[in-house]
């Protein structure tokens, strides 16, 4: 299954890379997806897609980026740490597609991001709705928190297993608000979740129930956003500021700072 995933993400990524480049890079059959076998592997943290617009980017450094053609074939397939990655968020019941890299504009790129289309929890899978592109490292703790610090907490507290979380996105290209210092979202590192449904059809809101909701949906969102602080880097909520009164931002996996 997930050999498949590689297969079609490798050609796509050629797909992609081609009409970055308007370069003809000749399609090698689906190999060995074993980590480390990509025949780039030298290229510690960045794939082929990376190191190709590097090389362009120094080739090119005087003048305004001249697209030129590949003149050799080209294998593109991911770089070891995020194939290892996604096959522990496969192993780790996550149902999504990685999607090929990408950079928008400086600053903003999708590197060894994943579409996630629903997790898995104890039981039973939940869905995920309004996610874009994640970074596979923040989608690794997504799914571990949404197991064992989401739906674990939904069925003590509240009695109800989770059914589905709401999100209002990940991949944004955009800055920190008043600031000129980009966004963890403007490289897919973090993900905005404004609330949890219920299988029993609950719905519970940081804006609706952060302050008003009963004692236990109250405690349910202070256990979720404290669990978030132990699995993610960076945590902001309502007592963080005003702009996060209604979502959770949450963020990498590096330095913490839980608000
Ligand atoms: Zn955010």
């Amino acid at each position: 299954m997930i050999a498949y995933r590689f297969c079609v993400m490798k050609h796509r990524n050629v797909l992609r890379l081609t009409l970055a480049f308007a370069g003809a890079a000749a399609l090698g059959g689906c190999g060995s997806l074993i980590p480390g076998s990509s025949s780039n592997s030298g290229t510690p943290d960045y794939g082929n897609a990376r190191a190709a617009y590097n090389a362009g980017k120094s080739a090119n450094a005087s003048s305004p980026a001249p697209r030129r053609l590949a003149t050799t074939p080209q294998s593109v397939a991911p770089n070891p740490s995020d194939a290892s990655c996604l096959a522990e968020l496969n192993q780790a019941g996550a149902r999504f597609n990685p999607i090929p890299d990408t950079y928008a504009a400086p600053g903003c790129n999708k590197l060894g991001t994943v579409q996630l289309s629903a997790l898995s929890g104890d039981a039973r899978q939940f869905g995920v709705s309004n996610i874009g592109p994640v970074k596979c490292r923040t989608a690794k703790a997504f799914s571990a928190w949404a197991r064992f610090g989401v739906d674990r907490a939904a069925r003590q507290i509240l009695g109800s297993p989770l059914e589905r979380i709401e999100t209002m996105g990940s991949y944004s290209c955009r800055n920190v608000a008043g600031s000129n210092r980009r966004s963890a979202h403007a490289t897919a590192g973090a993900i905005d979740v404004s609330s949890f449904t219920l299988a029993d059809g609950r719905r519970i809101s940081l804006k609706g129930d952060w302050d008003d909701g009963t004692p236990a949906e109250r405690e349910f969102l202070r256990v979720v956003h404290k669990s978030a602080c132990k699995r993610f880097g960076t945590v902001l909520g309502p007592e963080y500021n005003r702009a996060h009164e209604d979502h959770f931002h949450l963020e990498g996996t590096g330095k913490k700072f839980c608000r």
